[in-house]
């Protein structure tokens, strides 16, 4: 199986110079959507999680599925202002613009192991301020995992003292 197969590129989105990787293409795919979390399921299995933490909105499309398979929690992180209960905060620049993110002060309980999930890392911006939430609650990260790495933008750089798991390179 290669997944690329299921990959749509669109030039200039969602501005000019990006080459944005559409993931869509591939969720329409039951079998495809399904191996691709079992795949990604086998790389992270003896990482014992506890929980899972994806920021929105295409990391619960990966985070979710892959905690219901491990049978483990899922934590969301959030854009700022859309999570009910009393939250902490942290900024970041985005590939393109800047934003802020955040997670409940109960998402996660200290000592935990905690997985981050996203479809795809690119600059590694979103990647290290979900860890950096992750450990302002106490958190103990085990590992980051995608379905998409772009490697010329370097975003293990910024995660060097984390395993990184992926199932595609560009
Ligand atoms: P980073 O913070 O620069 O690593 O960018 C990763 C974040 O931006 C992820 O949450 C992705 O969903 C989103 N992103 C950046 N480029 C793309 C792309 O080409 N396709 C899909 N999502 C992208």
């Amino acid at each position: 199986m290669d997944f690329k197969d299921y990959i749509r590129v669109i030039p200039d989105f969602p501005h000019e110079g990006i080459s944005f990787k559409d993931i869509t293409t591939l969720l329409k795919h039951g079998g495809v959507y399904k191996q691709a979390i079992d795949e990604l399921k086998k790389m992270v299995e003896h990482l014992h999680i506890d929980v899972i933490a994806g920021p929105e909105a295409r990391g619960f499309v990966v985070g979710a599925p892959l905690a219901y398979a491990l049978g483990v929690g899922f934590a969301p992180i959030r854009k700022s202002g859309k999570l009910p209960y009393e939250t902490i905060e942290v900024g970041y620049d985005l590939e393109y613009g800047k934003d802020q993110l955040a997670m409940h002060i109960d998402a996660v309980e200290k000592g935990q192991n905690v997985l981050i999930a996203d479809d795809l890392l690119a600059t590694g911006g979103t990647i290290s301020t979900s860890v950096n939430l992750v450990r302002q609650l106490g958190g103990n990260v085990v590992g980051a995992a995608f379905m998409i790495e772009l490697s010329d933008l370097n975003g293990r750089d910024k995660l060097p003292d984390i395993d990184v798991y992926t199932l595609m390179n560009y």
